[in-house]
């Protein structure tokens, strides 16, 4: 599975140079060219799959024990403080490459960087309850 045009397709198939950290017959992990934090890395399936629901769970599986992995690099390699994993699915939620990625961005006391997380509220305990029970029936038949 690969797509002719994704800039990650053409990574895998090393049309595109990229600084590789990490390299299976699935799998590949290299430096992200735009780093959050130097040393942000990304994960990724060879095979090209759009979002985190469109891999199949062995494979998705494998990306997730090398994105492990990588975290470990990022706290015994590089000496960072802590590690955050991200991913995004879908343009809304920031998704700039359609080819599935995780992110493992390395974390330094004082680094400067926020994710400027702002918690929310539900009106009360029955909206959160009705969405809970949305989510238990999708659940359900996934
Ligand atoms: P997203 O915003 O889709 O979650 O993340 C896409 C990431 O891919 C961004 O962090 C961006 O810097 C990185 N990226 C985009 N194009 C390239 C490229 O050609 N090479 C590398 N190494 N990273 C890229
Ligand atoms: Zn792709």
């Amino acid at each position: 599975m690969t797509d002719p045009t994704c800039i990650f397709c053409r990574i895998v198939r090393g049309e595109i140079p990229c600084e590789k950290i990490y390299e299976d017959d699935a799998v590949l992990a290299f430096m992200d060219i735009g780093p959050i934090i130097k040393g942000h890395a990304l994960i990724i399936p060879k095979a090209h799959y759009e979002r985190i629901i469109d891999v199949p769970p062995d494979l998705l599986g494998r990306v997730i024990a090398v994105t492990q992995r990588v975290a470990r690099a990022l706290f015994d390699g590089l000496g960072a403080d802590g590690v955050n994993i991200h991913q995004t699915n879908g343009a809304v939620a920031g998704q700039t490459v359609p080819h599935v990625h995780f992110h493992a961005i390395p974390r330094f006391e004082g680094d400067g960087h926020s994710w400027n997380w702002r918690a929310g509220a539900y009106a009360d305990r029955a909206e959160m309850a009705g969405l809970a029970g949305r989510l238990r029936d999708a659940l359900k038949s996934s």
